[in-house]
């Protein structure tokens, strides 16, 4: 058995992409899968929120960069029953130093094929645009889930995303596919947030069934340098993302 390779993608910054990324690979994790979350973004926002300082270690960038081998960039994580390839701050010069390079959209397929018969799920959180290291992702990956926010004008720029998606399925990477829509940072006492549930589940039907609520300790978690399900074990963003987790294992049909 070999790894599915799955990208949280939206170029707008602020959905949710990392918290989904790190609550759901945990979720994973948790479940007995074994879990490979590589950070992408220069912002290293997952690698801190999983309490890993990407600074004085091999990370992402070393693999897709500096040929480093991808298993010597893993940190595992035994807390949060996953494992992370970091990212630091030298992966913002990755957008433009992978330009001249050969095959440079396989950079990170190739850095992953080292390593994805050792995991069932590999995890890529994406940085905010839709850029060379997204476009790496996306070849990389066999499916997207695409973290969008209850708010006003959620669906912004979704249309670029699926044109992008669509353009690296032709000509890069033909199973790439929508696995699914989540619908994070709902709020209740809305009633737009309402309205963008219908409105992105009448655009998309792979939308999960879970919706992630907003939550003050799900923005909390990650300062503490833990995922949701150590930091607030048994609350309800924990319960939501497992729940996300199971329903990602049903449609992969894994029985877990
Ligand atoms: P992205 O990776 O797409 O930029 P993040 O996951 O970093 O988005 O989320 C943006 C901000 O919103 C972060 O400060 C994060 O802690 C917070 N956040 C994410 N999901 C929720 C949620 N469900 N409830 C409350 N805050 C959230
Ligand atoms: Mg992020």
């Amino acid at each position: 058995m070999t790894a599915t390779v799955v990208s949280l993608v939206n170029q707008k910054g602020g959905v949710g992409k990392t918290t989904t990324a790190v609550s759901l690979a945990v979720a994973l994790g948790r479940k007995g899968q074994r879990v490979l979350l590589v950070d992408l973004d220069p912002q290293a926002n997952a690698t801190s929120a999983l309490g890993v300082d990407g600074k004085d270690v091999a990370g992402t960038y070393d693999a897709i960069l500096d040929g480093i081998p991808m298993a010597d960039c893993v940190v595992a994580v035994e807390a949060e029953c996953i494992s992370v390839v970091p990212s630091s701050a030298e992966l913002s010069g990755a957008e433009v130093e992978l330009v001249p390079v050969m095959a440079r959209e396989r950079r990170l397929t190739a850095a992953l094929d080292q390593v994805r018969d050792s995991y069932d799920w590999i995890l890529i959180d994406c940085p905010p645009s839709l850029g060379l290291l997204t476009i790496n992702a996306l070849t990389a990956s066999d499916a997207v889930i695409i973290p969008v926010q209850c708010e006003y004008m959620a669906l912004e720029g979704l249309s670029r995303l699926m044109e992008t998606l669509d353009l690296v399925k032709r000509n890069l990477n033909p199973r790439l596919h929508v696995l699914g829509v989540i619908l994070t940072m709902f709020d209740a006492r809305t009633r737009l947030a309402q309205q963008v549930v219908d409105e992105v589940r009448g655009h998309f039907p792979q939308t999960f069934a879970t919706i992630i609520p907003r939550s003050v300790r799900l923005s909390e978690a990650p300062s503490h340098g833990k995922s949701i399900f150590l930091y607030d074990q048994g609350g309800r963003s924990a319960t939501a993302y497992d729940a996300v987790a199971s329903e990602l294992l049903e449609r992969a049909g894994v029985a877990a």
